[in-house]
Formats: structure tokens, C-alpha cells, sequence
């Protein structure tokens, strides 16, 4: 709905609104924002001096299940700046993570253990696009926008996926607004598409180097569920919203090292796919609550159980594309992640495990 107030009324000029973004301890998104003197010259400027300009700030984490009531501060750090696509002009989103007031990392912090692999992984430029599945849900039945309000089901699986038309395509206006924002907030959005059921739809966010696909990717997220907040819906990232003979959601990971990408590349492509066989295990563990109930071997997914690849393979835990396969380099693709992963935890463990860096303190998903 369009705002109340006059459109002659606008934010007064040397003056931002800085919305500042975190991770509650159960991975949802929370926000607050705040008044800011603008002091940097161009966005630009602010995006390579964070810290600088954006100072730290606080929340109640006795609400947020991340602190006791009795020493319920948390610290937030601005790390990633974003341009605000609801509120315009200079406004802006501010990713940020959480510590104690001492200083120490939160248990959900998984972003600082994420940056300190990335950081020695630096040399080897890590890559990733993820591709982020999720359901547009009434918040009235929580059912998908796609199933019919009397309860009945709709049509079978066949016509949705990139499908056009009123009885096919659920939420595209979402997706739409969705895809324009992240263009004009700087996240690099490389697309989007219906997916195989109905009202479940896909963006992919990528590539982007080291951290800041998972920064990138959360903001990503945040922006999705305020679109659908004013279209009255929610997001819903969890792997098997509906059960029944409907797709789940996952997060494809798409990865790439500078060695992989260069000419002969697939050697290293496949010494990293034998190395992820070994830590199978370790990495379901990261991938997202709930991942069992996706993960069947069924609608274009390999079983949790065990490890598995293949060229061109839907039905794997890890694809090769057919292009990487002909062209000797390029990148491969990790099925196995859910729609509700934490991507600083999938990328620095697929930087740990292909790589061969090893976490400092293991985290506790
Ligand atoms: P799929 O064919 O599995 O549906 P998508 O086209 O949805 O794949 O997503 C592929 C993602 O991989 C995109 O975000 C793209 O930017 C990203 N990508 C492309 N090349 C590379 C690479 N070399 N390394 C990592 N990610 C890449
Ligand atoms: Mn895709
Ligand atoms: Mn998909
Ligand atoms: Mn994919």
C-alpha cells in the first residue's frame, strides 16, 4: 500500500537512515533503523570504509534468544553497506554481525569464523552463486500463494517451473520487485526463476568473491521477506514447506577457485569433489536444519546418506556442468545445501574442505 504521509515529504538532505540488519539465534532477520549524519562523499566511499563512518550499535538479545535477561546487550558491527531500494536517495541497509559487549563473537556469529578462512583463502579468489530457492506463503493457512484457499489441491507438478500465465505463476510481482531492489541495492543478482511448485520460486546471487556472497546473500534475503511483508506474505526458506508429492527448497552452491577456472582447472575441480566425499557427514551437519526431509533422492535430489556426483547429474549431491566438463575448468555445483542454510557456514565449509583450511574453532550450527 503507498505511504500516508505527502510526497512533498522527503528525508532532509545530509541526513541517512542507516537500517541495520543481524541474525536472531534461530537464523531469522531482524532489523532497526537509526539517524545518521552523512559525512562520506559517495556510496562508494562509505562501501570501502564501513567501519568508519558506520559506528557500532546494540540490541536486546534477551528477545532475540542470544542473551539472558540480565546482560542482555549485544554488540552489532556494520561490515557490509547496501543501497536502501524502500527508503532511496542516501539511505541505506547495513549488514552487520554480533558480539558480546567484550568483544567476543556470539555463539550464531558464524560470519567471523566464515572471514577468517576467506581471509586465508585469499590467494585462491573463491567464487560462489547461490541459488536460492523459497515458497511465497499466506500467512492466513500457510500454505503456498499456489494452492487454492478452499484447501483443495492444485494442479500437479508440470507447469510452474518458469511458467507463465495467472495459473501457473503465483507472486511473480514479488520476484519482480524482488530482483529490481537487489539490482539497485548492489547485490549481484544474476537471476531469478519460477520454480517446479506452485508459488515457490528462485534467485541466484553470485558470483561473488570470499565473504561477500554470504553478506550479499543475507541481505538478499532480508530485502524478500520486506517486499512480501507489504504484499501481505511470508518467505519461507525451510526445505520441505509442503509435504506431498511437491519440490522442496534448497541452496544450490555454486564454487570456483582461480585454479579451477583456469585452463586444465577440472583437475583441481575433481581433487576438491574427492576431498568433499571424505567430510560428507561434516557438511549435512552445515547445510541447513530440516535437510533430511528434502533430501530423499527423490525431485531432483540425492539421498542424505552418502556422497555422490556426476556430470550433468540432478539426482547428485554434486554436479559438474556439461560446459566445465568441455571447456576442462570452470566450476561445480553443490545440490546439497537447504533453502534455510546459513551461508557464511556453506561457504567456509566448502572453501575448508575443497581447499584444505582448517577452522580455528569449529561452530555449532
Ligand atoms: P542451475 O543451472 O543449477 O539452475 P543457476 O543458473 O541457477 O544454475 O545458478 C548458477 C550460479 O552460479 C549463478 O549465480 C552464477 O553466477 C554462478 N556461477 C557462474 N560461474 C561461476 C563460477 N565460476 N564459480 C562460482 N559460481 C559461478
Ligand atoms: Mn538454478
Ligand atoms: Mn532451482
Ligand atoms: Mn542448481
Amino acid at each position: 500500500m503507498a505511504s500516508t504521509l505527502h510526497p512533498d515529504v522527503t528525508f532532509p538532505s545530509g541526513t541517512v537512515v542507516a537500517e541495520y540488519v543481524w541474525l536472531d539465534g534461530r537464523l531469522g532477520l531482524r532489523s532497526k533503523p537509526r539517524t545518521l549524519e552523512k559525512k562520506w562523499k559517495s556510496f562508494d566511499e562509505l562501501k570501502k570504509n564501513v567501519s568508519k563512518y558506520l559506528p557500532r550499535w546494540n540490541y536486546d538479545g534477551s528477545s532475540t534468544d542470544q542473551a539472558p535477561g540480565t546482560d542482555s546487550e549485544v554488540i552489532i558491527y556494520p561490515q557490509a553497506v547496501y543501497k536502501d531500494p524502500f527508503r532511496g536517495g542516501d539511505n541505506i541497509l547495513v549488514m552487520c554481525d554480533m558480539y558480546t559487549p567484550g568483544g567476543e563473537p556470539i555463539p550464531t556469529n558464524h560470519r567471523y569464523q566464515c572471514q577468517k578462512v576467506m581471509e586465508k583463502a585469499k590467494d585462491l579468489v573463491p567464487w560462489f552463486g547461490i541459488e536460492q530457492e523459497y515458497f511465497i506463503m499466506r500467512p492466513k493457512d500457510h500454505k503456498p500463494i499456489g494452492f487454492p484457499e478452499d484447501g483443495s489441491l492444485p494442479a500437479p507438478q508440470f507447469a510452474y517451473y518458469c511458467g507463465v500465465g495467472a495459473s501457473n505463476a503465483f507472486g511473480r510481482r514479488i520476484s519482480d520487485d524482488h530482483y529490481k531492489a537487489c539490482l539497485y541495492a548492489g547485490i549481484q543478482i544474476s537471476g531469478t526463476n519460477g520454480e517446479v511448485a506452485p508459488g515457490q520460486w528462485e534467485f541466484q546471487v553470485g558470483p561473488c568473491v570470499g565473504i561477500d556472497s554470504g553478506d550479499q546473500l543475507w541481505m538478499a534475503r532480508y530485502i524478500l521477506s520486506r517486499i512480501a511483508e507489504y504484499y501481505g506474505y511470508d518467505i519461507d526458506l525451510s526445505p520441505k514447506p509442503v509435504v506431498g508429492d511437491w519440490n522442496g527448497s534448497g541452496a544450490h552452491t555454486n564454487f570456483s577457485t582461480l585454479p579451477m577456472r583456469k585452463s586444465g582447472g577440472i583437475e583441481e575441480i575433481y581433487k576438491a569433489i574427492e576431498r568433499l566425499s571424505l567430510k560428507h557427514k561434516e557438511h549435512i551437519a552445515m547445510y541447513g536444519q530440516g535437510n533430511e526431509k528434502r533430501l530423499t533422492g527423490k525431485h531432483e535430489t540425492a539421498s542424505i546418506e552418502s556422497f555422490s556426483w556426476g556430470k550433468a547429474s540432478r539426482a547428485a549431491s554434486v554436479r559438474v556442468g556439461n560446459a566445465t566438463v568441455e571447456e576442462g575448468c570452470g566450476y561445480f555445483e553443490d545440490r546439497r545445501p537447504a533453502a534455510n542454510m546459513d551461508p557464511y557456514l556453506v561457504t567456509m565449509m566448502l572453501v575448508s574442505t575443497c581447499c584444505e583450511i582448517p577452522i580455528e574453532k569449529m561452530p555449532t550450527p
